[in-house]
């Protein structure tokens, strides 16, 4: 009977390692919550068993809940992905305890790694440089603030427990601490039940760029070079690439090593990440990351190496199976992160069903993804869709094949940030690698809202509207009243919308097969593409309901036939009231009924997608009535708080 790995995580990196688990000749067992039993990790796995409700914290989270799905499928080793449970020792000690291979570092490497200021403390014991800054027990305000003034302002306080970017504010002066100080322990405290902080000098144009490690139960500690993740939003990855770009060799070299003294300093075996803040021609350690990483397919295409073999192997007793002059550095790769999220709109993540969604294939270019078409994101974990990775012989051409590749992704149904991915592949500033992580803040134009449909796109989707409704497929209008042969046809004008503007578009059936929309000729041209005045494109064309995804172009539209008796929007809205945006969890609520509050203050912080979101008011006004209290979920629309003016 081969052995049977438990893939403890969901979407794409759970699809990621049941994909290496069987090249090696393992089965492989999902887990799923109910928001995700029939999630495409579920279906690739070869079994699969459920582990709770769809809250992560009762089913990615429970470790009760994956041992004893361990245990049932009688599972050999249990590989815990990235996020949920992957740097949690307790998980790893129960996976021993349950006699279950870990495919991870020992409990105390996580232990020693997880406290951001433990960390530093055994860093600087080892030798490797530190951002200058405050890691210290004590804790007291009035200490912190000595402790930032001597490091010099701007000043970044972290969470010591920290991660995801929870709980780190900016103090620009003295004056700004105190306020940044409380709302960083605030932060801490909730998310992690810690809030102990540490300091650090706030640089102002950083890179960061990390060491993939690898280390076996024989001694051997190698790296497997850097990655540059200086693109970011909200201090969050987005873009990562390896080489990083303009590295001379020799800070490669120290890069490397240094890394590699972190990684013996704290005893670890496995795959691991050193994290390095690096500015000028200093380079300082942040963090070590005790799992694999959501980027490691950049490394992977530089290297020719699996990771995720490697950690099995590892995991297994084996050595590493190459020494460090043996691993070979070629050409060039960039990962782009595909995520449901609103970039016009602070990145608010996003949910829906994906009624439309292509992902590129294509020479050199990788795509690890965890959904399909027709798949709900919910809000209950990581908006992220897919990874689209692209490697070249040199950075231009790794360029050039990541832009064709986005220019054959296709999102509708969800927001997605695939606009700002096209703008920052399209962007000189990235073609000369000018990374940094202020990249993104720097051009916000990469944020905007993307340009309403061109007249092609109207034409289009009154072309799939009339087949729609046409009854009896391939030359329908014949049943329809006001064709005639060889004349202007007089059918009626279709009404299409898109947001709020809504056109009534003149149509007359053209002979053959297409039709006169607007004056240009729409043809289909077999099922995957449109004749528009002659010019062939692509095309596809989905409908939910009565709205439609349509692909023209290289980008999707969203239509919808409108309810031209419906009252106008926002006339029965409730003006007053605060809705939520995307469906969630509420955390808190800041404001109580009869409080007379500001437009744009906070009323109440809603979690959704692993973000915590503080919702202001829409207007001022006073608290009329609370719809809502801590740990309800909410629906999208949903009235969470009513306001009546003052
Ligand atoms: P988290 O674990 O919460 O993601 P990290 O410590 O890994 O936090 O930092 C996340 C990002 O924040 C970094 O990649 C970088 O963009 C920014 N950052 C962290 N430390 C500093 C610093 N000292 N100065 C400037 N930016 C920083």
């Amino acid at each position: 009977m081969p052995r049977k790995i438990l893939v403890a995580n969901r979407g794409e990196i759970a699809c990621r390692i049941i994909a290496t688990a069987r090249r090696l000749g393992f089965l492989s067992v999902a887990v799923y919550s109910e928001a995700d039993a029939g999630a495409r990790h579920v279906r690739l796995a070869d079994e699969a068993l459920p582990i709770g409700p769809a809250a992560a914290a009762q089913s990615y989270l429970s470790i009760p809940a994956l041992i004893a799905a361990a245990r049932r499928s009688g599972a050999w080793a249990v590989h815990p992905g990235y996020g949920f449970l992957s740097e949690n020792a307790a998980f790893a000690r129960a996976c021993a305890e349950a006699g279950l291979v870990f495919i991870g570092p020992p409990p105390e490497a996580i232990a020693a790694m997880g406290d951001k200021a433990r960390a530093k403390a055994l860093m600087q014991a080892a030798g490797v440089p530190l951002v200058p800054g405050y890691h210290g027990e004590a804790q007291a305000p009035e200490v912190l603030a000595a402790e930032a003034a001597r490091i010099g302002w701007p000043v970044l306080i972290k969470a010591s427990a920290g991660g995801g970017g929870k709980g780190m504010k900016v103090a620009a002066d003295a004056a700004a601490f105190p306020a940044a100080l409380e709302s960083a322990q605030r932060e801490a405290q909730a998310a992690f039940g810690d809030s102990r902080v540490l300091l650090e000098k706030y640089l102002q144009q950083p890179r960061h760029i990390e060491v993939q490690v690898f280390a076996d139960t024989h001694g051997h500690v190698l790296h497997l070079f850097e990655r540059d993740c200086s693109l970011q939003r909200r201090h969050q990855k987005v873009v990562e690439e390896a080489p990083a770009p303009g590295l001379d060799p020799a800070r490669r070299a120290a890069m490397g090593e240094a890394a590699v003294a972190a990684a013996r300093a704290v005893g670890y075996v496995g795959a691991g990440t050193v994290e390095f803040i690096a500015e000028g021609d200093g380079f300082f350690f942040m963090e070590m990351n005790t799992r694999l990483q959501v980027e490691h397919p950049v490394t992977e295409a530089i290297t020719g190496l699996d990771l995720v073999e490697w950690q099995i192997r590892v995991a297994d007793g084996e050595a590493l199976p190459l020494r460090q002059e043996a691993v070979l550095l070629r050409g060039h790769a960039i990962e782009m992160r595909l995520y449901a999220e609103d970039p016009a709109r602070d990145f608010l993540p996003a949910t829906g069903r994906l009624g439309l969604l292509r992902l590129p294939r294509g020479e050199g270019v990788r795509v690890d993804s965890g959904v399909e078409e027709g798949d709900a994101v919910t809000p209950y974990y990581d908006p992220m869709l897919a990874k689209i990775i692209a490697w070249g012989e040199d950075r231009a051409v790794a360029l050039a094949r990541l832009r064709a590749a986005l220019a054959g992704c296709a999102v509708g149904g969800v927001r997605s940030n695939l606009d700002l991915l096209r703008g920052i592949a399209a962007h000189p500033g990235f073609a000369a690698a000018e990374l940094d992580t202020g990249f993104i803040a720097r051009h916000p134009a990469l944020l905007e809202a993307p340009p309403p449909a061109p007249p092609e796109a109207w034409a289009a989707a009154a072309l799939a509207l009339w087949q729609r409704d046409a009854p009896g497929g391939a030359a329908p209008w014949l049943a329809l009243p006001g064709w005639r042969l060889n004349g202007p046809a007089a059918a009626a004008p279709l009404a299409l919308a898109e947001g709020a503007e809504i056109r009534r578009l003149a149509v007359a059936p053209l002979p053959g097969c297409g039709l006169r929309v607007e004056g240009m000729a729409v043809v289909p041209d077999g099922p995957d593409a449109v004749r528009l005045d002659g010019h062939r494109q692509g095309w596809a064309v989905r409908w939910q309901g009565d709205a439609l995804w349509l692909w023209l172009g290289g980008r999707v539209h969203g239509f919808r036939v409108p309810d031209l008796l419906a009252p106008a929007a926002g006339e029965a809205a409730g003006e007053g009231s605060l809705r939520a945006p995307i469906p969630g969890r509420v955390i808190r609520v800041l404001v109580e009924a009869g409080q007379a509050v500001a437009r744009g203050a906070p009323l109440l912080v809603l979690e959704a997608m692993k973000t915590e979101l503080t919702l202001p008011a829409p207007r001022a006004g006073v608290v009329e009535s609370l719809r809502v209290s801590p740990g309800l979920m909410v629906e999208e629309g949903a009235v969470l708080v009513t306001l009546r003016p003052d």
